[in-house]
């Protein structure tokens, strides 16, 4: 009972991704009523410029902390940091919820791609960024704390589907990083919480990659970004640690 594993709201069409300029120009003009909110441009990634990229608040490999320790159970450890991830990916967009309303993100996006949320009964629905955020955040949620799909009490089985199911989840809160940076970055740095973004990101990139979570065509279009950000940095002491 409860959630079925990949109900309608995990939809794996759920993404539509323009490709080349011409659907880029389509897609931005069938976007309804211009509103003089103008999406950020491909030119400005800000997120991509060296200063920042260099801003993490751990310098250490890690590709070590998600790799699974002997000894314990794979899908405990998938569970265990997918569970963490939902809760920092949760905290992170907090950070910018007040500036992620309908008038400034009217729909959900990130590098001109839009994703469309499906209702329970599966129909595709146009959404908000929050109200689509919301929609994550509360499936997530309900998931995670739901004892048949990720069961905690001892002697309990994970689901058959377990891995899809963690997936799915992963798809989503990438989804919810992509938003960040695509559409808050800016508010972020005013509050000094890139670093936090980047190690976020970062960490949670070479999670999904460690256990192949998520296709990397769903990923490709944050690519520049995991570039930057998954090659060592110089050994430098400035360059590391510059939050507090
Ligand atoms: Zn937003």
């Amino acid at each position: 009972m409860a959630e079925a594993e990949g109900g309608p709201a995990f939809d794996e069409s759920s993404v539509e991704q323009p490709r080349g300029i011409l659907s880029t120009l389509f897609h931005r003009k069938s976007k309804g009523k211009p509103n003089g909110k103008k999406p950020p441009t491909e030119e400005k990634k800000q997120y991509l410029e060296p200063d920042y990229t260099k801003v993490r608040v751990v310098d250490f490999d890690l590709k070590e902390l998600v790799v699974l320790p002997p000894e314990i159970d794979l899908n405990e450890w998938l569970a265990s940091n997918t569970t963490t991830f939902f809760n920092l990916i949760n905290l992170q967009y907090s950070t910018v919820s007040e500036f992620c309303t309908g008038d400034t993100c009217p729909v959900m996006s990130a590098c001109n791609t839009t994703y469309y949320w499906y209702d329970e009964k599966g129909k595709k629905t146009k959404c908000t960024a929050p109200q689509y955020v919301d929609f994550v955040m509360s499936s997530v949620q309900k998931l995670v704390t739901d004892e048949d799909n990720f069961p905690t009490k001892y002697g309990k089985e994970f689901p058959n589907a377990f891995d899809s199911l963690v997936k799915k989840i992963c798809r989503y809160l990438f989804h919810v990083l992509s938003h960040i940076y695509w559409g808050h970055y800016k508010e972020t740095v005013a509050m000094d919480l890139h670093g936090h973004l980047n190690t976020l990101y970062t960490h949670f990139i070479v999670f999904i990659r460690e256990f192949n979570l998520m296709d990397p065509k769903e990923t490709s279009i944050m690519d520049d970004l995991t570039e930057a950000l998954c090659t060592p940095l110089p050994q430098t002491p400035q360059n590391h640690v510059t939050e507090r």
